[in-house]
């Protein structure tokens, strides 16, 4: 168990010419991204970091990351637990055009004026280990089977009687 936090940034070359490891905590809550793509999150992602200059001379970070996240149920709308994990391997790069000169096995991870944005690169982790689609087991889930067998969706269940159309039939016929 991880108590200590990252440091928003640091200085990659200097960690990977000595062959540093970090680890810590990284808070979500700072984390505008990933909460534009799975909703605002709360609590701390807790992060393994390795710096390394490899026999290449390529300056490299191996990572580890898992964060306990809440994802919607894709079925039933309300937030669920998830947990992600994630391992990555990243060559640092000082521009965009360089990244390309990298091998298939690094993802690039871009080091401006010696300096890296952890948080940034943390972020990126994160949303590329983002499930495409979460549900809760069938008994868990606020939406029964019986209810998607009848075709009803999330939305008509919680919805009001006025939404259907037969009862929309109703009053206008009423009304005439
Ligand atoms: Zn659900």
């Amino acid at each position: 168990m991880l108590t200590s936090r990252l440091p928003g940034r640091v200085e990659p070359y200097k960690l990977a010419a000595h062959a540093e490891h970090l680890e810590g905590l990284v808070a979500l809550g700072d984390m505008p991204r990933l909460a534009d793509e799975a909703g605002v999150q709360n609590g701390d992602a807790e992060v393994w970091l390795d710096f390394a200059i490899d026999a290449q001379g390529r300056r490299e970070i191996r990572g580890r990351l898992t964060a306990e996240l809440q994802l919607l149920c894709r079925r039933c709308l309300s937030p669920m637990p998830q947990s992600v994990e994630s391992e990555f391997l990243l060559g640092m790069v000082s521009s965009d055009a360089l990244a390309a000169s990298l091998p298939s096995t690094h993802e690039p991870v871009l080091v401006e004026d010696e300096q890296l944005n952890l948080l940034a690169m943390i972020e990126d982790e994160l949303i590329l280990s983002l499930p495409q689609v979460v549900y809760h087991d069938e008994a868990d889930c606020a939406v029964s089977r019986d209810q998607l067998s009848s075709g009803e969706s999330a939305e008509s269940v919680s919805d009001s009687p006025a939404e259907n159309p037969f009862e929309v039939l109703k009053q206008l016929k009423g009304k005439t």
